[in-house]
């Protein structure tokens, strides 16, 4: 094997850091500031957080999170290394691939999308999807091809988002009126409106495709979920209110179809 897998290797890491980094500190202050333990807040030094240390004031050590992070980013960047992307290639792919690590953390971990990270998505989407599309259109038509397809993604789910909010109004005077307090569930949260506008200026008008599947596997997961519940007699009226979170099967979504 050629030594030059070395660099994957060490990029894939760094990426490793820094999406843990950033799912570490953005929820939480929501901007690039010192970490800290999670445990009992005092700040981590520099040298002690990059090298994955354990607290010195507390003793807990680094989350599974952070390791699982380190070692997934390693073998995809070794994988994309010598297999890339025909689409973005490796370099492009790869800075998708760590924004992608990010929004999937945060969501997986707070049910959240930052505006900050949809922000500099935006940014990002419409580079990639300008240059993916400048292959076979002209700059000007690619360009209009990535921002029609962040208009689809945010309206569609712009529209979907305001249905749900209709039908968790619903829900909470019905709960109100059983004497039970509002939860305050949403079935879809606001900050995949951002997303799928941010997918959207990515992939242009195939987002349709993405929404699509995002839905399709969130609802089949969902649906695995209710069965298993039933199974074990667990079931209740509630389980079908519970939250979905979609974020990351969109995101899946994107990711396939951008990198195969
Ligand atoms: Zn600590």
């Amino acid at each position: 094997m050629d030594v030059s897998v070395i660099v994957p290797v060490v990029l894939g890491w760094l990426a490793g850091l820094f999406v843990n980094y950033a799912a570490d500190v953005l929820p939480i202050t929501r901007r690039f500031s010192q970490p800290a333990c999670p445990h009992c807040q005092t700040p981590f030094a520099w040298m002690d957080y990059l090298t994955l240390r354990a607290c010195r004031t507390c003793g807990k050590g680094r989350n599974l999170r952070t390791w699982l992070v380190q070692i997934l980013a390693v073998i995809a960047f070794l994988y994309f290394w010598l297999f890339p992307s025909e689409r973005l290639g490796f370099a492009l792919g790869m800075i998708v691939l760590t924004y992608f690590g990010i929004l999937t953390v945060i969501d997986l971990e707070h049910r959240l999308i930052l505006h900050f990270t949809s922000a500099v998505g935006a940014v990002l989407g419409v580079f990639v999807g300008t240059f993916i599309y400048n292959k076979e259109f002209s700059l000007i038509e690619s360009v209009g091809k990535s921002l029609l397809g962040g208009l689809i993604g945010f309206g569609i789910m712009f529209l979907l988002y305001q249905i749900g909010a209709r039908v968790a109004r619903y829900r909470a005077r019905k709960m109100q009126s059983a004497g039970q307090a509002d939860d305050g569930e949403e079935a879809l949260g606001g900050g995949d409106v951002f997303l799928l506008g941010v997918l959207g200026l990515m992939t242009g008008p195939a987002v349709v495709a993405i929404l699509f599947y995002g839905v399709m596997l969130g609802g089949l997961v969902s649906l695995l979920l209710i069965v298993t519940l039933l199974i074990r007699r667990r079931y209740s009226n509630d389980a079908l209110m519970t939250f979905i979170p979609y974020g990351p099967y969109f995101i899946l979504a994107a990711f396939y179809t951008l990198f195969f």
